[in-house]
């Protein structure tokens, strides 16, 4: 098992290295306890440490030591003067007689890997394809990194419709990346990647850049009114530039505060909640329009939905596409609806591909809806075009 504390270096950077050796012996400690007769635990690095088992023999056994490691380890470390809460990431690999001391160390070294980017604080096991996997990984943060402010990455618009009468009153910004030999790589492919480099501070304000000039053209073609609404990731909200950047943004664009609404996803929000409520308020103080996104698909944030200083609710796209068809997604719709009424929130239905769809989002009193039943994510040029097509403007 290779070991790896994550973000461990904010640690000595905020409370010193007197701090951060206190908490690399107590996690030597709870990790020597989970041990076995014959069980060998070593540090190899500065924050990382290998465990040598010959005791364990099958796959269930590793998964429930590595379990109980990472969850020894997750619980708060008192340092004297303040509580850290350390997390580490954990690869597993098991030997067959062929390999190598070395080579097993340097799968389990990816596994590793690979468990820091599936969002830390978890365990994996080598697998055959690991290898690769984490190559090709690490070979699109690269590439992610080189093609910061080359203009690779676009913002393409998605019109987002009032249901009530068919009018324009927005458009959600959505990342598309024009790799040069990949061709156009969609959000999800790249965003996950963006999000565990941290990557994702530079990209997001890039975004946002782009998306903030390509909204002036459009309200030079037909003044204001759409709505823009950018995504904003969890990472990128609690960076320090976030606020200054839009603030900056809104100051020198012909939009008003009004015009802005910003989505965070719904799961985002679940993991401490604190800090983010904060930078939202902070958001919501410039005037801008806040949304959660995804609704529905983070239940444990609905407890904290009163304490979000949000205006908007999303419903995502799963539940929208089991509309009238399947029972359960019926009344999620119809009780997250119940519920924005009864908070007098807005409600924006993502993901209308049908007729009937429209019409139910309609009768449930939901306010407007995106999806390919009204238009795909479009270039600005085809944006501007579909504009000029003769859609009616909210007035
Ligand atoms: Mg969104």
């Amino acid at each position: 098992m290779f070991i790896d504390l994550d973000g461990f270096k904010e640690v000595n950077d905020a409370y010193g290295h007197a701090a951060g050796d206190r908490v690399l012996t107590t996690i030597a400690d709870r990790l020597r306890t989970l041990l076995r007769e014959g069980d060998l635990v070593g540090r190899v690095g500065g924050d990382e440490f290998v465990i040598v088992s010959t005791q364990i023999s099958d796959a269930a056994a590793v998964a429930a030591v590595a379990d109980r490691m990472v969850g020894a380890v997750a619980q708060p470390i008192d340092i004297g003067h303040a509580s850290i809460d350390q997390t580490v990431s954990i690869g597993v690999a098991t030997a067959e007689t062929s390999v190598t001391a070395e080579a097993l160390l340097a799968r389990a070294d990816f596994a590793m890997y690979e468990a820091k980017q599936a969002g830390r604080n978890r365990w994996a096991v080598y697998d055959d394809n690991t290898r690769q996997r984490v190559e090709s990984n690490r070979q699109l943060i690269a590439d992610l990194r080189s093609g910061l402010g080359t203009g690779q990455f676009e913002i393409w618009l998605q019109p987002e419709l009032r249901l009530a009468d068919d009018a324009l009153v927005g458009f959600e910004a959505l990342a598309r990346w024009h790799h040069p030999t990949r061709g156009l790589v969609p959000a999800a492919e790249f965003i996950e990647a963006a999000e565990s480099s941290g990557l994702i501070v530079e990209l997001g304000n890039e975004l946002v850049r782009t998306a903030f000039g390509q909204m002036a053209l459009i309200v030079d073609a037909i003044g204001r009114g759409p709505r823009l609404r950018i995504n904003l990731s969890r990472r990128q909200l609690l960076s320090d530039s976030i606020l200054d950047l839009i603030s900056d943004e809104l100051d020198r664009s012909a939009l008003a505060p009004e015009d802005l609404c910003c989505e965070i996803t719904e799961t985002a929000l679940i993991d401490d909640p604190d800090g983010l409520v904060q930078r939202l308020e902070r958001l919501r103080d410039l005037g801008v329009e806040l949304a959660i996104d995804d609704f529905g698909t983070g239940y444990s944030s609905l407890t904290h939905l009163h304490v979000f200083p949000v205006g908007v609710l999303k419903i995502d796209r799963s539940f929208v596409a089991g509309l009238g068809t399947d029972h359960e997604a019926t009344m999620i719709v119809r009780s997250v609806l119940g519920l924005a009424k009864s908070l007098d929130l807005e409600v924006v239905a993502e993901g209308v591909e049908t007729e009937a769809q429209r019409q139910m989002l309609l009768d449930l009193g939901c306010d407007s809806a995106q999806g390919y039943l009204f238009a795909k994510p479009m270039p600005l040029a085809e944006a501007l075009t579909y504009i000029s097509s003769g859609v009616v403007q909210a007035s």
